[in-house]
């Protein structure tokens, strides 16, 4: 907007993304007390529309991206909507286990969002899945809501950054299991009562609980884009200056390090769904601010 140019934003099936799920953001920068994710995302809208960019609710259901104008159809061509140019910011969604139990208690004691759900089980025992960054931010944020908190971690040790691991292990009300995968989780028209766990020495276990958190990553949201632009083998969105390396040689910007253009010539993409790496706020702002400067230089040149 700022550039003179008319950007229109979709603001997809859940506005505002992933962190109007998250409670307090505490490492993007400005916000010395931290943030509240869904404040944050209100504020940046706010800001995006100060300058002129058209914030419109309506999912993306389809694009053309063969030739330009790209096309894109919103809520399963309710509209259509054309553009010179395209940055897919379109992020991730939780990751499930597959277990069919997961299906049968969605929203009945199985949910991928602590701060989304935690309220709901004030005083009871829970367990989170998972040994990343995540999980452990699921397990903090439980303790201090739930009087149990059962981490079952699948390896020996957790992957989490060292200070999470260290809070958790400090968090007297949680407990790590490690070696641990999930069987079936237990329970009945009320709800879940239960998990069956199954330790690496082949053990059955089974803890007595209400809750049961997934927090074992995420999966890039490229379902749409996916037949028209290159993906990496985990699905997310391969870029020039991606996490493979940038080459400038050449002097193009368009194709040096840090670059957001995708394999189609005036299609950018920024944030969650072109990282599988750092997946942070901050780093997916960055990101978001060098496929802008991306896509106005690319329509400059044009
Ligand atoms: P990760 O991929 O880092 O971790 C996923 C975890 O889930 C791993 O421990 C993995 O186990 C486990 N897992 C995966 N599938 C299964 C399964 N089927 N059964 C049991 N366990 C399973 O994902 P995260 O979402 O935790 O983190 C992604 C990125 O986001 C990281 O870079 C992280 O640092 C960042 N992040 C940062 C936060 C912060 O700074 N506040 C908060 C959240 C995320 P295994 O180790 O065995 O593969």
């Amino acid at each position: 907007s700022r550039a003179g140019l008319s950007p229109v934003l979709y603001a997809g099936p859940t506005p505002g993304g992933q962190l109007t799920e998250t409670s307090v953001v505490e490492n993007f920068p400005g916000y010395p007390e931290g943030v509240a994710g869904p404040r944050m995302m209100e504020d940046l809208r706010r800001q995006a529309e100060r300058f002129g960019a058209a914030v419109r609710s309506g999912e993306v259901t389809e694009v053309a991206l063969g030739s330009r104008p790209f096309r894109a159809s919103i809520d399963g061509g309710a509209h259509e909507i054309e553009a010179d140019s395209m940055i897919v910011a379109t992020g991730a969604t939780a990751r499930y286990l597959g277990l069919p139990s997961e299906r049968r208690f969605a929203g009945m004691g199985v949910s991928a969002c602590a701060v989304c759900d935690g309220f709901f089980y004030r005083g009871r025992d829970v367990a989170v899945v998972g040994g990343g960054d995540s999980a452990c931010e699921e397990a903090l944020h439980l303790s201090t809501i739930c009087r149990h908190v059962w981490l079952v971690v699948r390896k020996p040790f957790l992957r989490a950054s060292a200070h999470m691991r260290r809070r958790v292990e400090q968090t007297p009300n949680i407990e790590i299991l490690y070696g641990h995968t999930t069987d079936e989780i237990l329970g009945g028209e009320g709800g879940v009562t239960g998990v069956r766990l199954r330790s690496s020495d082949g053990a059955g276990r089974t803890l007595a609980i209400e809750g049961f958190f997934l927090g074992i990553g995420h999966t890039p949201r490229t379902a749409v884009f996916g037949d028209q632009l290159l993906l990496d083998a985990a699905g997310y969105i391969v870029t020039r200056g991606g996490v493979a390396g940038g080459d400038c040689s050449g002097g193009d910007a368009l194709f040096g390090p840090g670059a957001t253009a995708t394999s189609v010539a005036g299609v950018f993409a920024a944030g969650d769904v072109a990282d599988p790496i750092y997946q942070q706020a901050v780093t997916a702002a960055g990101s978001g601010c060098r496929a802008a400067l991306d896509c106005e230089r690319f329509l400059n040149d044009d």
